[in-house]
């Protein structure tokens, strides 16, 4: 069972997949083992150095970026993510392939179409059972900006992350079985309540 977080900068992705993790291990008494917490860029030795040069490096031209976070994504999923599926694991991923579409394909002037082409490609066509999107509104955005340290990407102005969260409301709006929109602005609890909901079948299957 592969579940992917999706959603901008500080939208809570984190929080709620160790919330998950812990419901999932605790709670459902699933072998600690089975569950795998990963993340993209990075889950592996070498998706951290790429993750480096993306978000710590000097400028990356867009498209050079795109085939970063694909290289990043192709390694990830063929040496660690295809043989925890293969055992019969469970992995809950921070970002997967529509951050990709989102991002490069939308925040950048990429085309869309032809960044999910690269990433389907990259990862052989595995695509998550579900994908939960934490969608946070502009406003809140800016507000949370406020409090941490930002990254070269979280620096990026109104209009980019904007146009990266129109991107992946399209892309949940275009495959409602698999996506399940959640409004990141709740108390976390509320939050990983409608996760548990939205994946309360995958789990008895
Ligand atoms: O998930 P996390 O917040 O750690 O992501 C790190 C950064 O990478 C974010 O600032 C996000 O904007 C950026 N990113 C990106 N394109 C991707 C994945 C992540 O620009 N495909
Ligand atoms: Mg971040």
């Amino acid at each position: 069972l592969l579940i992917s977080f999706e959603g901008g900068d500080g939208a809570g992705k984190t929080t709620q997949i160790s919330l998950l993790q812990q419901y999932l291990v605790s709670e459902r008494t699933v072998d600690e083992d089975l569950v795998l917490v990963t993340r993209e860029p990075g889950g592996t030795p070498l998706g951290e150095r790429i993750r480096e040069l993306v978000l710590h490096g000097d400028h990356v031209e867009d498209k050079a970026e795109a085939l970063l976070y694909a290289a990043d994504r192709a390694h990830h999923i063929a040496s660690v993510v295809r043989p925890h599926l293969a055992r019969g694991g469970l992995v809950l991923t921070d970002r997967y392939l529509d951050s990709s579409i989102a991002y490069q394909g939308a925040g950048r002037d990429l085309d869309g179409d032809e960044i999910a082409a690269l990433s389907l490609w990259a990862v052989g066509g595995i695509i998550p059972d579900r994908t939960i999107l934490l969608d946070l509104p502009p406003e809140a955005l800016a507000e949370r900006r406020e409090a941490g340290t930002l990254d070269r990407l979280e620096q990026e102005g109104q209009e980019f992350h904007g146009q990266v969260r129109e991107k992946f409301l399209e892309l949940a709006a275009a495959e409602p079985e698999r996506f399940e929109v959640i409004n990141a602005t709740l108390p976390r609890e509320e939050i990983h309540r409608r996760v548990l909901d939205a994946i309360a079948e995958d789990l008895s299957r």
